[in-house]
């Protein structure tokens, strides 16, 4: 296709002009100095056409281009069109960035993006009014800088944003926020800010209203269960009547155990003990579990073996090491049929140590496995009763270990048996401290 700007036409016009230029030439006798002066003539037309196209580029304020006839039209159109073509996006560019930030203003919550080093590259109007940033003066400023709560800075430093955090905001203690980091574009973060207060202090009412409560039936319930055991002793020649006084009492010892264990898990909930400050000596503390769990069995007759590395111990907090551990024990004991096998093991692995309890009962479906440590949850709930579980055992081994920062494992086979473990991370052990 012919095209106004093809070398075959840039050709045929410069030879054109040498040609007339050579005629004149050969009519005054002088091609050479003709000639000379067609290229010099050329030559100056072209620096005047770039000296004209840089200050159209770098110094005027007009849109459209100088009118030029010939080669140099061509680009001054392509220039014009490009710069054209670039504007159209730019624009286009700019409406979605405004139409990205008008949502982001829209948001009930303050959104903060951060990039890769942690400064803030924007936040919404929310961020401002409820993490009292100031705009534009912030931008640029870590994000750590601004937000100096000791809970989030770990929660950002440590990079793991599975889950939200909740922390009292920077610029009222009193409103709880709950502060959750996505990825966001190649190298950004954005920080969605939320405020949870009323939720938390229903929370806390719920979880207030659960110890109360249990505290409050733990008086008359050890009234009652003293009468009874009274009545028991006394013996009773009326068949109904002691059948009567006997199952009231096992039925109190269930009411018993589960206001306990409401009450352990109130405790590890409200709990703001930290991990680090004392040594756990879980050797010795084994040792004891080993003797109940012994008493314990005098009816199952298991085999039970605890095989206790010594001099292993780990910071942590010991009530709450002790009701998980022990908890693992005695339901490995309660559910395994009489003259089953039991191992108890607490040795050092691979980046840290291992609890593990591992047993030949009758092992537990998969389905059931990712919902034993829910509250009240049983696989068999007429059998859990008759060994008077609460069914908050697990919950509380569940809250014990995510309080240690570690995660209950639960391995089953139907007809082989279970194995319950928890890994400690190499931070919490203490190896070679003298009990
Ligand atoms: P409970 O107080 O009823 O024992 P837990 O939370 O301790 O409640 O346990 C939840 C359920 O998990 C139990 O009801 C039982 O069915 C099952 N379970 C726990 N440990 C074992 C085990 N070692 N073998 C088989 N089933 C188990």
């Amino acid at each position: 296709m012919y095209h106004p700007f093809s070398w075959l036409r840039i050709a045929f016009s410069l030879t054109a002009y040498l040609v007339l230029f050579a005629i004149v030439g050969l009519i005054l006798d002088e091609m050479a100095l003709t000639l000379c002066l067609g290229i010099l003539a050329l030559l100056l037309n072209n620096y005047w056409q770039l000296y004209r196209l840089n200050r159209w580029l770098w110094h005027s304020r007009k849109m459209s281009p100088p009118s030029v006839k010939g080669m140099w039209e061509h680009v001054y159109e392509g220039v014009y069109f490009l710069q054209r073509r670039n504007r159209n996006k730019r624009k286009e560019l700019g409406t979605l960035v405004t139409r990205f930030r008008d949502g982001a203003e829209a948001l009930p919550d303050a959104a903060v993006v951060i990039d890769v080093r942690g400064t803030i590259t924007w936040c919404n109007r929310l961020a401002r009014i409820e993490l009292g940033f100031k705009w534009p003066a912030d931008a640029g400023q870590r994000l750590n800088n601004l937000i100096r709560n000791p809970k989030f800075i770990n929660y950002f430093h440590e990079g793991d944003f599975t889950f939200p955090i909740e922390v009292a905001s920077p610029v009222n203690p009193n409103k709880i926020l709950e502060y959750r980091i996505m990825p966001y574009g190649e190298d950004h973060l954005l920080l969605i800010a939320r405020d949870v207060t009323r939720l938390s202090q229903l929370e806390e009412m719920r979880k207030d209203f659960v110890a109360n409560v249990s505290h409050e039936l733990r008086t008359p319930l050890t009234v009652i269960t003293g009468y009874l055991e009274l009545m028991d002793n006394g013996g009773n020649d009326n068949p109904m009547m002691s059948k009567a006084i006997s199952e009231m009492e096992a039925q109190s010892r269930r009411m018993k155990n589960l206001i306990e264990d409401l009450l352990v898990l109130s405790r590890i909930e409200a709990s703001a003990e930290r991990i680090h400050d004392r040594i756990v000596h879980m050797p010795t503390m084994l040792k004891q579990i080993e003797v109940e769990a012994q008493t314990l069995n005098k009816n199952k007759a298991h085999s039970i073996n605890f095989h206790i590395e010594s001099n292993l111990n780990v910071y942590g907090i010991e009530t709450e090491l002790r009701s998980a551990c022990s908890n693992l024990i005695f339901n490995a004991i309660n559910y395994t049929p009489e003259k089953g096998v039991i191992d108890v093991y607490w040795e050092r692995v691979q980046s840290g140590v291992k609890f593990s309890v591992v047993d030949n009962g009758e092992g537990i479906e998969q389905a059931h496995l990712s919902r034993l440590t829910e509250r009240f949850y049983r696989v068999d709930k007429a059998r859990s009763r008759s060994t008077g579980g609460s069914g908050l055992g697990l919950s509380i081994v569940k809250h014990v270990l995510s309080h240690h920062n570690a995660k209950l494992e639960i391995k089953s086979k139907v007809g082989e048996g279970s194995e319950f473990s928890f890994k400690l991370a190499d931070e919490l052990v203490v190896e070679n401290e003298k009990d």
